[in-house]
């Protein structure tokens, strides 16, 4: 099962892929955890490009072939060979983060993404969980984690409104294979709605 994780800065992304794992590994499966970007040595290096320095040394446009460069790496050195081993991916973050994030807030960019996606990508997950959250309770917490060398941690309000319309569109746009799971509530919960929707797809 190839499951992805998504959402908005501070949605509970990681602990709730770390969860999944161990829920996965209690039931006697194999999961691999990775993330995007990065998940692989060449990715990881694409994403220390892309997450220090100065973010306007590249358009727009090349910043969608970086994370797609990445995904490439990561998809050809990480997540294949651990589906073709018989194993789990789940991955925090994948290609819906670059549809919403680099897709749908500088300028529209869709088509571009799109495109770039199925030439060299061309797969989704089987399952795609969106932890969707109010922005403020999720920048409070995004904050409180943050170490602070991560550029992308100044986007303020506005932007996370626009990043959480932009997965809510792709929930419905893809109803088969998104899920919407309600963040803003205790981690048990939300990691209990997490283990029925996978469940569901393990059958
Ligand atoms: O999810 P994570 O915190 O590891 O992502 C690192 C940073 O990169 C985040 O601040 C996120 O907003 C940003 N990002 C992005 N475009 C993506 C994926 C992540 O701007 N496609």
């Amino acid at each position: 099962l190839f499951v992805s994780l998504e959402g908005i800065d501070g949605s509970g992304k990681s602990t709730q892929a770390r969860r999944l794992a161990e829920a996965l590994r209690a039931q006697g499966r194999d999961p691999v955890l990775t993330r995007e970007p990065g998940g692989a040595p060449g990715a990881e290096d694409i994403r220390r490009l892309l997450v220090e320095g100065d973010p306007d040394r590249w358009s727009p446009e090349t910043e969608i072939l970086l994370f797609t460069a990445a995904r490439r790496d990561h998809l050809e050195r990480t997540i294949r060979p651990a589906l073709a081993a018989g194993r789990d991916v789940i991955t925090d973050r994948f290609a819906d983060s670059t549809r919403v994030y680099q897709g749908a807030t500088r300028g529209d960019l869709r088509g571009l993404v799109d495109d770039v996606h199925a030439l060299v990508i061309g797969i989704e997950p089987d399952l795609t969980l969106i932890l969707d959250m109010d922005p403020e309770a999720a920048l409070t917490r995004g904050l409180a984690r943050r170490s602070g060398e991560d550029r992308f941690e100044e986007f303020g309000l506005p932007f996370q409104h626009k990043l959480r319309d932009g997965f809510r569109a792709l929930a419905e746009k893809a109803p088969d294979r998104c899920v919407l799971i309600d963040a803003g509530r205790d981690a048990d919960a939300i990691a209990a709605d997490i283990a029925a929707a996978v469940a569901k797809h393990l059958v």
